[in-house]
């Protein structure tokens, strides 16, 4: 996506040779109209798959799930991070470690909102080690529904994550592929 490789390269800076800063459009602040053309491209990207509802994780995912889900007139439903350590019968969790924060979390779905009916959607916001996104294909599984595929605004690509993700045979479509962050200088693949 063009216009996004655009809004990167001006508005995100490198913070180390594996991590980008992109609070001015994904973490921080987010710009609707630019999200609603993301949603607008995942939606095209799946428009022949009969997508039942839109999956992300909390907090970044929720905008660009919230534009896919309205573009595809479908649902939206957020993993939350879980903060309680009440069990949940009706939940299904898995802990996944933060890239960024260097912790792990609990992310939780209800088993109520995901049922074998569904084929579900996964956008995300960025992909390093794939973590997080391996922690909410284990919940789809789980839950029984289908996953049609991820759709993710910023594939770092020289990480393993979405590789190893394809690998299982699993589509995954990224708006832009970043190939290097080395020396403070953003490499599109
Ligand atoms: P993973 O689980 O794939 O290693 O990391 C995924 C999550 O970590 C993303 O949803 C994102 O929130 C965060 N993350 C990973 N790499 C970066 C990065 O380079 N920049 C920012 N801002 N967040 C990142």
């Amino acid at each position: 996506m063009e216009l996004l490789k655009e809004r990167i390269l001006r508005e995100a800076s490198v913070t180390n040779n594996d991590v980008l800063k992109l609070d001015a459009l994904l973490n921080h602040q987010v710009d609707p109209l630019l999200t609603m053309e993301m949603g607008k491209e995942f939606a095209r990207l799946y428009a022949e798959h009969a997508i039942t509802k839109v999956i992300t994780i909390e907090s970044s995912g929720i905008p660009v799930a919230f534009a896919t889900a309205l573009a595809l007139g479908v649902p939206l439903l957020f993993a939350r991070r879980k903060k309680t350590l009440i069990a949940d019968q009706d939940a299904l969790c898995e802990r996944v470690p933060s890239f960024t924060k260097g912790i792990v979390t609990d992310i939780m779905v209800s088993r109520q909102f995901l049922t074998t009916e569904d084929n579900v959607l996964f956008i995300d916001d960025i992909i390093a080690n794939g973590d997080a996104a391996r922690g909410l294909i284990k919940i789809i599984e789980r839950s029984g529904a289908s996953l049609a595929g991820l759709g993710i605004v910023v594939e770092k690509s020289f990480q393993a994550g979405a590789r190893t993700i394809r690998e299982q045979g699993i589509q995954v479509e990224s708006l832009v592929k970043i190939s290097s962050l080395k020396g403070g200088k953003i490499e599109f693949e």
